[in-house]
């Protein structure tokens, strides 16, 4: 069930009809949207049906309305606009005018090597920093990650150059410790349906970026989302990151159709990872290209100043100067869809009370 406020509607307004949805045993999730507020119910939807009417008379209400698809907070018939991300006191954005790259290497595997990594593609423009601290890995005797050693070694980047830090969490103790150094936390492809962690996620209130699962369909993606929100955290960005197929010329077949697909549906934000998605370096960057061009919100690439002494997925890590051409063909592709690719992060600075950006921080060292 959905409630369409009034556009006039006042705040006070929405704050009554949520109590009084709350009071009924439901969830309410008041979503702004431009033109008006719309509020999303959740709980068991066949009861709220004899409440309709009740409901349709609490002032300030336009209509409600049945959403008979099986996701309802993602959808778009709850939000038509766009979500847009904010990463407070930075110029990052997901889900805008402007596309979100995140780069950097599988896996965190030392200080040196992420600082490398970190000041390369911050200064071709990146402004998202990703790197593994847990990793599920296929075999338990491969390298499984560096824990919260390599938490603190992201932090002390974001503190370098400025970077919003992205990596993922595993387990419910991994999301504590994602949760508390990371600025987006990352639920992987393994764990997409990993509902309990959903959930866990969903009470956090950092941005998730939600892989879709290897053999997962758009849906089902959807549906993950939808345990994620439901716990009151919308700030979901979906990432399509490559499917098993019978294919073999490739670790798995990207599906950029499912970029279309989703904004069709969903006002969730989508980005692509091509380099999961082919699992070989030499296909990374035209598939980067395509996913812009199809109309991504942004890209995950895995970028490594050494792959072949990469711990984890060297062999689908770029080299930091492909990474830097690679932005210079993307920010063109994406002009011609009349969106940006920002030329790195800048961090806010207060100055007499007024917030001002500073240069991009990588460019300014
Ligand atoms: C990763 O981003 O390093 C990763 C493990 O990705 P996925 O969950 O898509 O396999
Ligand atoms: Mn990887």
């Amino acid at each position: 069930m959905l409630i369409v406020m009034k556009k006039q509607a006042s705040a006070e307004e929405v704050r009554v009809v949520c109590e009084h949805i709350e009071g009924l045993g439901f969830r309410a999730h008041p979503m702004p949207g431009a033109q008006r507020t719309a509020i999303g119910i959740t709980g068991n939807q066949g009861a709220i049906d004899q409440g309709q009417g009740a409901l349709e008379e609490l002032s300030g209400v336009a209509e409600v309305i049945r959403v008979s698809k099986p996701y309802k907070l993602v959808s778009r018939d709850v939000k038509e606009d766009n979500t847009v991300i904010q990463f407070p006191g930075t110029n990052a954005t997901i889900g805008g005018k402007n596309l979100a790259i995140m780069a950097g290497p599988c896996s965190i595997e030392t200080r040196e090597q992420a600082l490398a990594v970190a000041e390369q593609v911050a200064a071709a423009g990146a402004q998202f920093f990703r790197g593994g601290a847990y990793k599920p890995r296929t075999s338990p005797y491969a390298f499984q990650g560096l824990g919260e050693e390599a938490l603190k070694i992201m932090a002390e980047v974001r503190e370098a150059f400025g970077l919003r830090i992205v990596s993922e969490a595993i387990d419910r103790e991994s999301l504590a410790l994602v949760e508390k150094y990371a600025d987006m936390i990352q639920i992987g492809a393994r764990n997409m349906q990993n509902y309990s962690l959903l959930r866990e996620v969903g009470r956090t209130r950092k941005p998730v970026l939600l892989k879709r699962g290897m053999a997962a369909t758009l849906e089902e993606l959807l549906m993950a989302a939808e345990y994620i929100m439901n716990e009151g955290n919308y700030q979901v960005v979906l990432c399509e990151r490559g499917v098993r197929t019978f294919i073999d010329h490739t670790r798995n077949t990207l599906d950029l159709s499912i970029v279309p697909a989703v904004q069709r549906l969903s006002h969730l934000p989508i980005i692509v990872d091509p380099s999961h998605g082919t699992g070989k370096r030499d296909k990374v960057v035209p598939l980067a290209r395509a996913a812009v061009a199809v109309g991504a919100d942004g890209l995950m690439i895995e970028v490594h100043h050494q792959p072949d002494k990469a711990l984890s997925d060297g062999a689908q890590s770029i080299y930091p100067d492909q990474f830097a051409d690679m932005m210079a063909d993307v920010r063109q592709i994406a002009r011609i869809l009349h969106r940006d690719v920002p030329d790195g992060i800048q961090i806010e600075r207060e100055t007499d009370g007024v917030a001002a950006m500073n240069e991009p921080v990588a460019k300014a060292r």
